[in-house]
């Protein structure tokens, strides 16, 4: 992990190098609003330093943005934007959807029948066993 990577775009905006119409501003976290809303007031959270993956991310700066994405879900609650609900997501790698290799979390103001959602895998509906969802529990934590 560097500091900054000068092809990443977020750090361009993070140095001021490209515009953005910023929300939120310290010394380690910027908040700007995404280029692209999925309903106005779509927000994305940023570290000010360079990292592509969450664990990339030391723990005091995630904890801040962890904050700040508190701060500004109670803003956008009480502003006039009037949203219904709100969804916190991160794209944690390419196959997860991540097209901005610099960590971000999106703060998406939503409302019923917005349009947006997720599609899930044609197996969904078939719950797993609890044996199943034990064995994947050992999986992960190597008991
Ligand atoms: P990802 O798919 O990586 O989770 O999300 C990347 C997000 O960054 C997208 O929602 C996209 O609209 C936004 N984005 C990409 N380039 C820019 C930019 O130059 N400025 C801003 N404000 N948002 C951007
Ligand atoms: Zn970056």
């Amino acid at each position: 992990m560097t500091n900054e990577n000068s092809n990443c775009i977020f750090c361009k905006i993070a140095k001021g190098e490209i515009p953005s119409v910023k929300i939120w501003e310290d010394e380690k976290v910027l908040a700007f609003l995404d280029i692209q809303p999925i309903n106005p007031g779509h927000i994305l959270v940023i570290p000010k330093k360079h990292a592509e993956l969450v664990i990339d991310l030391d723990d005091e700066t995630l904890s801040c943005i962890i904050k700040v994405l508190k701060v500004l879900n109670k803003k956008v609650r009480q502003s006039a934007i009037k949203c219904e609900g709100i969804n916190l997501f991160l794209a944690d790698g390419e196959s997860a959807g991540q097209e901005v290799f610099h960590v971000h979390f999106h703060l998406i103001p939503r409302y019923k029948n917005d349009g947006f959602g997720f599609k899930f895998p044609k197996d969904y509906h078939k719950k797993p066993s609890t044996e199943e969802l034990n064995k994947i529990a050992k999986k992960i934590i190597g008991k």
